[in-house]
Order: structure tokens, then C-alpha cells, then sequence
């Protein structure tokens, strides 16, 4: 799994859940908590659930920490029903933090409780709509902007309800929402970020229990099987009645993210039809190709962000591979941010090189991306300190130089190492012997992926959607609204 905790990468804003299962025994909240559990690593600030009883009553808890933390077994009983929506959060820390935690409950014309996994590019625009019609909020975020459009929305359902606000939505968002009869899952026309449809096995002569999520691992741990992504700017409703779909909206192009097949998806999760742990095996392969690395002694990963590619680059270059870097898997994630010196210690506390592995070797280190390169810089002068005689580094994705809009916490284009520097010029700053990176063609390659399908603005600085130019970071729309409370 992808571990966010003490690296210096980009940050994935959410994960979802949602789920439809009037005969598990009133347990929705159970299996929303085991697969938030599976998307954990998609957010470790806050964590969330609201279930409703079919035709009755909602109720949501939701709460800074971890999934394990904020969930105890007499809250999961307190949340018993039929349907349940989840969510896991990355979010900055402050003041209005759990204000801004979901899902995010309203109840104006419509009650429904919304969890979404993006980032609008219009949310200054659709707020002071909102605000305008008299409408009060109670967070800052771009999530309750959706919720309260649908909440307030004057249609006779709620299904044509979503159907009439997503196209006034512009951005990235795979949202999940639960009501007191449907839960509706829709996806943004790029089809920035994932979300996927499963299908729990029936029980008895039951009806066939469908579920959503960010990511099909989800599914696994609770016996769910894959069906199909839910596609972009499709709306999926699942009530007693059955499943249905609708294609709301057609984007100019689809867009989705490159960066979850690399870094933010977990490696047992499916995409394109490939389980990511291929896929990222594959991108070691073409890096070896790409930029051998002759007179190397040895491959080691970052662990364990890269280790399916550290594993690929040692069977594509016929060298031997070892763990030279032992991570300690039980440093907590803590909502104390540390300072610039501070993640200095986390990161020690976090990696430990193997002298007798390393010493007096020339080794080739492979990682998944390098953002601000603050770990990757610790990490060379760690495994020099420990002996090695050469350290040659080499990434499976491209320099990462541009923000992204649509839903991940960036640095910023200054704080990224490969902004305006040369490859040789960031070897240097990081302190490597040598430094590749593997080509843009090269993961198209891995994911066996089109390039016109896909985003890659945070590498190339190409991005998909019309406006996203003017797009604010979600710090800047924060600061561009005043916290209204309702
Ligand atoms: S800019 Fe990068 S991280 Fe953001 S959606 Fe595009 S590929 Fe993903």
C-alpha cells in the first residue's frame, strides 16, 4: 500500500464508500467501516459514515482520525441501517477541520448525506449562488456545495435532483450520496478520479446488493465483487427498485488521473482492467530499459511505495534486488504536523539502511515520484552514510513540476525540485551519483493507456479541463470564503 505518512508526495484529498444492502442485517455501517478501513491510505486526517434505515431515520459520525480511531463498536451499532455512505479525508489541519469532514449531512427539501472525493474549479462561483438564494453553510468546503445544490434542488427525486446540478458542476468529483431510499454514485465527465461499482453476493433469494468506492480493494475485504467503473458523467441510482443509470453529461475528453495508477491507488486495486501491482512491475521494466544503469551491484526500493517497480527494474536489468531500506511500520500518522526539522526526524524514525546490504556497493534506488525531494535527499545521505559507493536513483514517473487542480494537495510549483531544474541539476540538489526518470510514453506503456484518455498536467503542465487555469487551491478557496455557519 501506497503509505503517505512521513514522504514528502503529493496527498490524495479523499476516499469513498457508499453501499445499498437492506438485508445485511442492519450492518451497513460495519461494511462501510471495513472498506474505509481499504481506503485508508486515500486519507488519514478524518474519517466518516452515515447510514440511514430505508424509509427512516439518518445518522452520521464523522471525526478527525483515523478509521480505527474514530469508529468505535458501540458507534457502528448506534449506525445501523440499510444504506450507508463512507469517507476517509486528507485535509489541512485548523480551526473549521471537522467542519469540513464528511460526509456531509444536510437536510433542506431533500436529507442526504454526501461524500465526495475531488475538487470543484467553479466552487467560488456556485457558492455565491447559493449564498445569493439565502442558502447557509456550515463548512468551507467544496463538498457541501454539491450536497446543498442537491439538498435544496426543487425536483421530484432526488436521482432527477443530481441529475439537474451535475452539469453546473466543473472539476473533478466522484461523489457518493445516501438518502432514506437511494444511494446515487456519479462521476464527473473526465472521469478525473475513480470510483467503481460492485456487487455484494446475495443472500438467500435476496436481490443482489450493489456498493461504490474509490477503489475495487474496498470490495475485496468485505466479499464485494467488481462490476465496472462507473463511467464518467454517469449517474448510478440504487434504491429497492433496482439499479439505474443514466448518462448525464459528455466531457470534451476523458481525463483520469495517471498519477493513481503510479502513487495514490493501492497496488491491489484494479484499473484499466490491471491490477496496479502489474502495472507498476511494468513501469520498473521500462525504466530499466529506459536508463540501465551499467556497473550497478544491486536494486533496492523506497519501501513500499517502490517496490513493485524496484522489483520490475531488477528483472528487466538482470540484477539482484534487496531490501536495503527497512521500514518501521508502526510510526503513527499524527494530526502534529511536524516542522521542516521535524520531518527530518520522522523520516530517520521511519527508514532505517542496512549497512551489511549496502556497503560497499553501487546501488540503484527506485521510488515512484519525487515531489519537494526533501525524503529522497535524506534517504541518498542515509545510505551513503551507511557505505554504499554509488547511489543511482531512478523514478517510475516523470518530474512532477505543475500543481494539480482537480483534488490532490500539491507543493507548490516553487517547492518542487524539478521546477525550472535541469535532471543533472536535481541529481545534484538531491546529492545521487545519477538520477533518470521514466518517460511520459513509458508509463502510457505500463498502464497500457492512451494518452488523450488520461490527466498528466502535474508532468507536463497540459491540463484536460477548460478553466482550470482560474482554478483556486482549495487553501485559496478556503480563504476566499468566509466560514458561515448555519
Ligand atoms: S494533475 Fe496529476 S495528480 Fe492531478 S489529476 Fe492530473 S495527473 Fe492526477
Amino acid at each position: 500500500m501506497t503509505d503517505l505518512a512521513g514522504r514528502d508526495g503529493p496527498r490524495d484529498e479523499c476516499g469513498v464508500f457508499g453501499v445499498f444492502a437492506p438485508d445485511a442485517e442492519h450492518e451497513v455501517s460495519k461494511l462501510a467501516y471495513y472498506a474505509l478501513y481499504a481506503l485508508q491510505h486515500r486519507g488519514q486526517e478524518s474519517a466518516g459514515i452515515a447510514a440511514a434505515d430505508l424509509g427512516g431515520h439518518m445518522m452520521t459520525r464523522r471525526e478527525l482520525g483515523l478509521v480505527s480511531q474514530v469508529f468505535s463498536e458501540h458507534d457502528l451499532r448506534t449506525l445501523a441501517g440499510d444504506l450507508a455512505v463512507g469517507h476517509v479525508r486528507y485535509s489541512t489541519t485548523g480551526a473549521n477541520a471537522w467542519e469540513n469532514s464528511q460526509p456531509v449531512h444536510r437536510s433542506d427539501r431533500f436529507e442526504l448525506a454526501l461524500a465526495h472525493n475531488g475538487n470543484l474549479i467553479n466552487a467560488v462561483a456556485l457558492h455565491g449562488e447559493l449564498r445569493e438564494r439565502g442558502i447557509a453553510f456550515r463548512s468551507t468546503s467544496d463538498s457541501e456545495i454539491i450536497a446543498a445544490l442537491l439538498a435544496t434542488h426543487g425536483a421530484d427525486s432526488i436521482v432527477d435532483a443530481v441529475a439537474a446540478v451535475m452539469p453546473q458542476l466543473e472539476g473533478a468529483y466522484s461523489t457518493v450520496v445516501t438518502t432514506n431510499d437511494h444511494v446515487l454514485a456519479f462521476r464527473d465527465p473526465a472521469g478525473l478520479r475513480p470510483l467503481v461499482l460492485g456487487v455484494l453476493p446475495a443472500v438467500g433469494d435476496g436481490p443482489e446488493r450493489y456498493c461504490v468506492a474509490s477503489e475495487s480493494c474496498a470490495f475485496d475485504i468485505i466479499g464485494a465483487r467488481l462490476v465496472r467503473d462507473v463511467r464518467p458523467g454517469e449517474l448510478v441510482a440504487i434504491s429497492s427498485q433496482g439499479i439505474e443509470t443514466r448518462q448525464v453529461v459528455t466531457g470534451a475528453r476523458e481525463a483520469f488521473c495517471l498519477f493513481e495508477y503510479i502513487y495514490f491507488a493501492r497496488p491491489d486495486s484494479r484499473m484499466n482492467g490491471d491490477v496496479l501491482q502489474a502495472a507498476r512491475g511494468r513501469m520498473g521494466e521500462i525504466l530499466a530499459r529506459e536508463s540501465p544503469t551499467p556497473g550497478a551491484d544491486l536494486v533496492i526500493p523506497v519501501p513500499d511505495s517502490g517496490t513493485p517497480a524496484a522489483r520490475g527494474f531488477a528483472r528487466a536489468s538482470g540484477l539482484p534486488q534487496d531490501d536495503g531500506l527497512i521500514k518501521n511500520r508502526y510510526v503513527g500518522r499524527t494530526f502534529i504536523q511536524p516542522g521542516h526539522e521535524l520531518r527530518r526526524h520522522g523520516l530517520r524514525m521511519k527508514f532505517n539502511p542496512l549497512p551489511e546490504i549496502v556497503g560497499g556497493k553501487r546501488i540503484v534506488v527506485v521510488d515512484d515520484s519525487i515531489v519537494r525531494g526533501n525524503t529522497t535527499r535524506q534517504i541518498v545521505a542515509m545510505l551513503r552514510d551507511a557505505g554504499a559507493l554509488g547511489i543511482h536513483m531512478r523514478i517510475s514517473a516523470p518530474p512532477i513540476k505543475h500543481p494539480c487542480h482537480y483534488g490532490i494537495d500539491m507543493s507548490t510549483r516553487e517547492e518542487m525540485v524539478a521546477h525550472g531544474r535541469t535532471v543533472e541539476e536535481v541529481a545534484a540538489e538531491l546529492g545521487c551519483d545519477s538520477l533518470a526518470y521514466l518517460s511520459l510514453e513509458g508509463v502510457y506503456e505500463a498502464v497500457r493507456g492512451e494518452r488523450g484518455r488520461h490527466c498528466d498536467a502535474c508532468f507536463t503542465g497540459d491540463y484536460p479541463l477548460a478553466n482550470s487555469a482560474g482554478a483556486q487551491h482549495k487553501d485559496a478557496f478556503e480563504h476566499a470564503l468566509p466560514l458561515v455557519r448555519a
